[in-house]
């Protein structure tokens, strides 16, 4: 038997079977009229922003990052609860226009930008986090051409990493940002051309459960912005530090203590050098705002049993949920937490092994699970779906097209 990761705080069954915002399982596939289906609960959203804000300086904005879920009526819904929003493509752009954000309320992370991306971008009025000096060429001949003054921040690659992080994104070679070394020239050049200089955005990776590194790395994102901005001799008017901040996923992994990373980073500003006392601070979450808000939904459509193992076959599988079947960044394939919907309060009975409907062995979505005996029409849920699902996995494998999503 393999355990099962942590369902998340904030569901509960109701007669007998899982209740979302309230809701039956079985009541909203039925009226999505189809399974697989992904809901992402509104309660539980606004719920972890309002936890957040109420442990972290007020000073601090809170940014969403968009890749992480790019469900149009969630971003329309977290456009009221966060400061900012960051997009990595202008497709994210033209998403998040419709839900209504402003270009100045955006800033535009992500390597490779095209010219015509530059082209949107600088014509709107987003701000850009330029990844490279040859980046920066292109955005300043854009911004003469279009006769625009553009927002302009450098991404920089840190002298360090988040430890514990699941996808490190600093220290060392990578194709994300400036090194650290070139960044003074390149500010201090883009100040002197008139920019509208918008400051450091410093990413050091995602997934990390432990404050304490996530405590440490702030405290090196702001003595490293102090040391740009002193070195370039040029003000720090806007730092987006990064985020990183994880949920439990798997057996024994344990929630971020964030009144602890809340209070060190509070003391951290009351404690600011001269130079970064006028600026304006920003994280950049994904995950850990809307990812334990979301359950993928999909439907048994077989029991069958080889060689002595019980296999419950749903309709769906990585095709949605990429992330759950291990093929998502992780070495070592672990259980998501998954129930069975329809008997959420009945007791563990069996050993099994849920998997999707693809015709690869790839597709599994708990392996060895010890769950309540389930039958052909029950539905399974797989929880952690809210980030990192729908828009990560790769709908069109074998003609399966993608899953249906609602928010409630
Ligand atoms: N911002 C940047 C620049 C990223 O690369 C990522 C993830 O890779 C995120 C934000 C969001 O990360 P998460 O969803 O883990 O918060």
């Amino acid at each position: 038997m393999k355990a099962l990761g942590p369902i998340p705080a904030g569901y509960s069954a109701i007669d007998g079977e899982l209740a979302i915002g309230g809701r039956l399982a079985s009541a909203l596939a039925d009226e999505a009229g189809d399974t697989p289906l992904f809901v992402y609960s509104r309660d539980l959203i606004a719920q972890r922003i309002a936890d957040l804000r109420a442990v972290m300086p007020e000073r601090l904005n809170i940014h969403y990052a968009m890749k992480a879920n790019p469900y149009g009526p969630l971003l329309e819904f977290i456009a009221d609860l966060v400061d900012g929003l960051d997009i990595a493509s202008i497709g994210e752009f033209e998403m998040a226009r419709e839900a209504g954000y402003l270009p100045r309320e955006i800033s535009f992370a992500g390597p490779g930008k095209r010219d015509e991306e530059l082209q949107a971008a600088i014509r709107a009025g987003v701000t850009l986090n330029l990844e490279s000096e040859g980046e920066a060429e292109r955005a300043l001949d854009t911004a003469k051409m279009l006769g625009v003054t553009p927002r302009l921040a450098i991404r920089v690659n840190p002298t360090f990493e988040l430890r514990g992080s699941g996808m490190k994104m600093g220290g060392g070679a990578k194709p994300f940002g400036l090194d650290a070394d070139r960044v003074p020239a390149l500010a201090r050049k883009l100040v002197d051309a008139g920019v509208n200089w918008r400051g450091f955005h410093i990413y050091s990776g995602s997934q990390a459960l432990d404050a304490e590194a996530i405590i440490e790395s702030q405290g090196h994102v702001l003595d490293l912005a102090a040391q740009l901005g002193a070195e370039a001799g040029v003000e720090v008017p806007h730092l987006n530090m990064g985020g990183g901040f994880g949920i439990p996923y798997f057996d024994k992994d344990t929630p971020l203590d964030i009144a602890a990373v809340g209070a060190a980073l509070k003391d951290r500003f009351d404690n600011l050098p001269d130079i970064l006392s006028e600026t304006e601070f920003a994280i950049e979450l994904g995950r850990y705002l809307v990812g334990e808000a979301g359950v993928y939904l999909t439907r048994i459509v077989d029991r069958k049993v080889s060689h002595g193992t019980t296999y419950l076959v749903t309709d769906g599988g990585l095709h949605h949920q990429l992330a759950a079947s291990g093929n998502f960044g992780t070495v070592v394939r672990r259980n998501y937490p998954v129930a069975i919907a329809t008997r959420f309060d009945a007791p563990p009975e069996e050993e099994v092994n849920v998997v999707g409907c693809l015709c690869t062995p790839l597709d599994r979505l708990a392996d060895q699970a010890h769950l309540p005996r389930a039958e052909v029409g029950d539905l399974v849920a797989v929880f952690c779906a809210g980030a990192y699902g729908a828009s990560a996995s790769p709908s069109a494998f074998l003609g399966q097209g993608p899953a249906c999503e609602m928010l409630v």
